[in-house]
C-alpha cells in the first residue's frame, strides 16, 4: 500500500500552561464582571428608590390625616364659638338658633343637624341643613356609600358660669371628605377611605387610570376607624424593567465573547507559529551545527555575530569566545596579523574573491590548519546589505595530501636524478679502473726500476711511491662505486677502526694545517677489530671530518676539531657498540635536524654536491649501525656513527 502521508518534520509539540491557556477567556471575564457589578450597582439603586417611594408614601398619608384632623379641629372651634354665644345671649328656642349666622355657614359648610341639650338631655333648640341645600364637593373624590356619621360636641355655659348642656354638630364623614383638597394627591395615588367593615366610602379612582404599586393602608383614629389607602399610580421602576439597559448589558457580554473568541483564535495562531519557529530555529541550529562547513557572520565592521560549532571546533574556541569579537581575531597566527587585516579589509569593502581565498588559521591547542573561505554578502528582508556570511572549509588534509604528492614527486625526481648519477658513476668508475690500474702497474714498475738504478735518491723513490699508493687507493674507490652501482653485498673485511680514523685526518693535512685548525684526537686502544667494508667506513669517517674542516674554515676565531673513538654499551639491550664522535666547534646545527642534512642533493656550499652525508647514514645502516647529529655542548656540531660490536673480528686488518 503507497504512503500517501508525507512526513512533516516541523511539527511542534504545542505545550502551553493552564493559566495561558485561559487567557483568552479574559475579555469575556470582565464584561460579565463589569455587567454583574452595573447589576448590583441598580439593583441597590432600585432598593434606595423603593425605600424613598415608601416614605414618600407614609408622609403623604400622614400629611392627609393631619389634613383631615385640622378640619375637625376646626369645626369644633367653630361649634364652641356657636356654643358660647348661645349661653351668654341666652337664646332660646329652633328659631333663634337658626338665625345665628356661624349655624347657618356651619350648615351650610359641613354640619347636617345641630342639637342643644340642656343638663337632663332635653332638647332646647334644633337646625337642621335644608335637605336642597349641597355640600360644595371635592370634584374629585366619588362617593361609594354614604350614611356614617359622627358628632362635634362642645359645652354650653351661662353667662353666670352654669353648665347649659351640650351642643351637638352632626356631620357625615363623606361631607367631611368632600370637602377635603386632596387634589395635591390625585395624580400620584388613587386615594380611598374604607369603613371599619373595609367597604369603600369614597375613592378617587377614575375609569382608565389603573394603579400599579403595591397599596399602603392608614386606619385614621379619629375618623370612626375607617383606613385611608394610597394606591400609586407609578411605582419607582426597576432597571431589570428597563430593556434597553438589559439590551446594552447583554450586548457587553455579546461583546465580551466575541472578543474572547477572537483572542482565543489569535493566541491558538500565535501559539502555533512560535512553536513552529521554536522547532524550525532548533533544526536550523542542529542542521548548521552538524554541517561539516564552518560558518560565521559578521557585521559590517567584522564584529561576529554568529558561529556554528564546526567552526568553534575548527578553532577550539567556544561561541560564547568568539562571538562579539572585532578582528584581529584569536585564531589568526600571529606571524600573518598583517596579511589576514588586508584579507580582512579586503572583505569589508566588498572584493573577497567570489571563488574564496585560502589562508591559514591556528587552533587554540597551537597547531595550524589551512582553510578555504567563501564570503558572501549577509543580506536582510529589506534587501540591504548588513554583513557578511562566511563559509569556511578546512581543507588542511587536502593540503597535507597535496605536500605528500609535491614531496614523492620531487623523491622521485631526485631518485631518478641519483640513477642517472649512479650510471654516469658506475660509466666513469669503469672508464677510470683501467687507467688507474695502468697508473698503478706502471708506478711499481718504475718504482722496482728506480729502487735498481737510483737506490739513493729517496726523494725520487718517495714520490714514485705516493703516485704507486695513491694510484691503489683511487682504484680501490673506483672499484667500491663500482660495486655500490652494482647493487652487490659489500665486501667486508677486517678494520683497525682508529687507523681508518688517523688516515681520514691525515687526508685532510694540508686543509687542517691551511685553516689553522686545532685537532685532538682522543683513540681508544682497546677498540676491537670490525668486520666491515673498510672503504666505505674510510669514506664515511672521511666525509665527516671534511665537513667539520669545511665548516671550520668558513668560521672565523679559534678553529678546533675533535676525533673520538670508543666502545659504548647500550643500557637498554646491553649490546656494546663503536662508536666514532666528530666534533666541531663551527656554527652548529641552527636547527637543522639529520633528516634534513641526509637529504639527497641537500647543501650549504658553492660546490657541494649535497650526497654526502645521505652515502654516510646508508653506509652506517647497512652496517646495523646509525649515524646522528646534535649541536656540541659548548657550540658547533657532532656526529657520531656507531657499528654494533658484534660485527668485530679478532684479526686486525694491516693496511
Ligand atoms: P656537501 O658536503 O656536499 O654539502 P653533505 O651531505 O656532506 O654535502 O653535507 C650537507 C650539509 O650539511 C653541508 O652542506 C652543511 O651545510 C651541513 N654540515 C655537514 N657537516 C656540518 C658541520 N660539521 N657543521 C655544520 N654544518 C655541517
Amino acid at each position: 500500500m503507497p504512503i500517501t502521508t508525507a512526513p512533516q518534520p516541523f511539527q511542534p509539540s504545542v505545550q502551553v500552561n493552564l493559566v495561558k491557556r485561559t487567557l483568552w477567556l479574559l475579555p469575556l471575564l470582565l464584561a460579565l464582571g463589569f455587567v454583574g457589578m452595573v447589576a448590583y450597582w441598580a439593583e441597590v439603586n432600585d432598593a434606595n428608590e423603593r425605600a424613598m417611594f415608601q416614605n414618600t408614601l407614609v408622609a403623604d398619608s400622614q400629611s392627609v390625616e393631619a389634613q383631615l384632623i385640622g378640619r375637625q379641629d376646626m369645626e369644633r372651634t367653630k361649634l364652641r364659638e356657636v356654643a358660647s354665644r348661645l349661653g351668654a345671649h341666652r337664646l332660646d328656642g329652633d328659631a333663634a338658633l337658626k338665625s345665628m349666622p356661624e349655624v347657618a355657614a356651619g350648615l351650610d359648610r359641613l354640619w347636617n343637624r345641630l342639637v342643644w341639650i340642656d343638663e337632663d338631655n332635653q332638647v332646647m333648640a334644633r337646625a337642621t341643613r335644608a335637605a336642597t341645600r349641597p355640600v360644595s364637593a371635592s370634584e374629585d373624590l366619588h362617593i361609594q356609600s354614604s350614611g356614617q356619621a359622627d358628632h362635634f360636641v362642645a359645652p354650653v355655659q351661662f353667662a353666670d358660669g352654669r353648665p347649659a348642656g351640650q351642643l351637638l354638630a352632626r356631620y357625615e364623614i363623606t361631607d367631611l371628605l368632600k370637602n377635603t383638597d386632596l387634589a395635591w394627591l390625585n395624580h400620584r395615588y388613587q386615594v380611598d377611605f374604607l369603613s371599619e367593615l373595609g367597604e369603600v366610602i369614597a375613592t378617587t379612582a377614575v375609569a382608565g387610570k389603573v394603579p400599579k404599586g403595591s397599596r399602603y393602608e392608614k386606619p385614621l383614629a379619629s375618623f370612626k376607624e375607617s383606613t385611608l389607602r394610597l394606591t400609586p399610580y407609578e411605582s419607582p421602576a426597576s432597571w431589570k424593567g428597563n430593556s434597553s439597559t438589559l439590551a446594552l448589558l447583554a450586548g457587553l457580554v455579546l461583546l465580551g465573547g466575541a472578543a474572547s473568541q477572537l483572542l482565543r483564535r489569535e493566541m491558538a495562531h500565535v501559539t502555533r507559529a512560535v512553536a513552529t519557529s521554536k522547532t524550525e530555529a532548533a533544526w536550523r541550529q542542529s542542521m548548521e551545527d552538524s554541517a561539516l562547513v564552518g560558518l560565521r557572520a559578521r557585521d559590517p565592521s567584522g564584529r561576529i555575530l554568529y558561529v556554528n560549532k564546526t567552526l568553534c571546533d575548527m578553532v577550539g574556541y567556544s561561541r560564547h569566545d568568539l562571538v562579539g569579537l572585532i578582528p584581529p581575531l584569536p585564531f589568526w597566527p600571529p606571524d600573518a596579523i598583517d596579511d589576514m587585516m588586508a584579507y580582512n579589509m579586503n572583505t569589508l569593502a566588498g572584493d573577497a574573491p567570489s571563488s574564496g581565498y585560502e589562508t591559514r588559521w591556528k587552533h587554540r591547542d597551537g597547531h595550524t590548519l589551512d582553510v578555504m573561505i567563501f564570503e558572501s554578502p549577509l543580506v536582510s528582508s529589506e534587501g540591504v546589505r548588513i554583513g557578511w556570511m562566511g563559509s569556511i572549509v578546512d581543507i588542511s588534509e587536502r593540503k597535507q595530501l597535496e605536500e605528500k604528492d609535491r614531496r614523492h614527486i620531487e623523491v622521485m625526481a631526485q631518485h631518478a636524478r641519483l640513477n642517472d648519477l649512479g650510471l654516469i658513476a658506475s660509466e666513469l668508475a669503469h672508464e677510470l679502473n683501467q687507467p688507474l690500474t695502468t697508473i698503478a702497474s706502471y708506478s711499481a714498475g718504475l718504482e722496482l726500476a728506480l729502487k735498481k738504478r737510483l737506490p739513493n735518491d729517496l726523494d725520487l723513490l718517495t714520490a714514485v711511491d705516493a703516485v704507486h699508493r695513491n694510484a691503489r687507493k683511487a682504484g680501490d674507490i673506483v672499484n667500491w662505486i663500482r660495486r655500490q652501482s652494482s647493487r652487490s653485498e659489500p665486501k667486508r673485511a677486517a678494520c683497525d677502526l682508529n687507523a681508518l680514523v688517523s688516515g681520514s685526518v691525515d687526508q685532510r693535512k694540508r686543509q687542517i694545517t691551511r685553516s689553522r685548525i686545532q685537532v685532538h684526537m682522543n683513540l681508544d686502544a682497546e677498540l676491537p677489530v670490525l668486520m666491515a667494508d673498510r672503504i666505505g667506513i674510510e669514506q664515511l669517517v672521511a666525509n665527516l671530518v671534511r665537513n667539520a674542516a669545511d665548516a671550520l674554515t668558513a668560521q672565523p676565531g679559534e678553529r678546533t676539531l675533535w676525533v673520538e673513538t670508543r666502545v659504548r654499551q647500550n643500557a637498554a639491550d646491553e649490546e656494546s657498540f663503536v662508536e666514532v664522535v666528530v666534533r666541531d666547534n663551527g656554527p652548529g646545527l641552527q636547527g637543522r635536524t639529520i633528516d634534513m642534512l641526509c637529504s639527497t642533493f641537500y647543501s650549504t656550499k658553492t660546490n657541494g654536491m649535497g650526497l654526502g652525508l645521505g652515502i654516510c647514514r646508508s653506509i652506517a645502516e647497512s652496517h646495523g649501525g646509525k649515524l646522528t647529529a646534535q649541536d656540541a655542548l659548548h657550540g658547533g656540531a657532532e656526529f657520531r656513527f656507531s657499528l654494533p660490536r658484534s660485527s668485530s673480528n679478532p684479526q686486525k686488518e694491516h693496511a
